[in-house]
């Protein structure tokens, strides 16, 4: 999913959940958690391209158009909202941690659902077994 509908997906479900909430700030950390983890794809554009300042549209092209090669995309990975989920559980035990999580989670069901990749190149140890080789990661039909 672009930046864009995951804004237009998260925003008024954050909104949607205010009333129900009774620290208001976890609506914001859902949010973050569900807008934001597309940052990684900032850091790899600029990684790969050596660019800076970037454009959202270049970006979008570079992952959209399918101009990488390797995938990395740290952030969008199952294994780091596991590993976040236990800190959470067991030091911090936050409710502003469990919105944030909520929020990744979304993000990752969502673009593991529409994106032109494989589901199981959202767990990071998949990317890793296959060296983060974009070609590996691919839905069959687009290989
Ligand atoms: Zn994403």
């Amino acid at each position: 999913m672009t930046l864009k509908q995951h804004l237009s997906l998260t925003t008024p479900l954050a909104l949607l959940a205010l009333p129900f909430l009774e620290d208001p700030l976890c609506a914001l950390f859902f949010w973050i958690g569900g807008v934001l983890i597309d940052i990684d794809h900032s850091i790899e554009y600029v990684w790969e391209k050596r660019k800076f300042p970037v454009s959202l549209a270049a970006i979008e092209s570079f992952f959209y158009n399918l101009e990488l090669k390797k995938l990395y995309c740290v952030f969008h990975s199952y294994e780091l909202l596991v590993a976040l989920l236990a800190i959470n559980f067991f030091f911090v035990q936050s409710s502003y941690g469990y919105s944030l999580i909520l929020g990744c989670l979304l993000h990752l069901i969502t673009d593991s659902l529409t994106n032109q990749v494989h589901w199981k190149s959202y767990f990071f140890f998949y990317r890793l077994k296959h060296a983060f080789a974009l070609g590996k990661m691919l839905k069959k039909e687009l290989r």
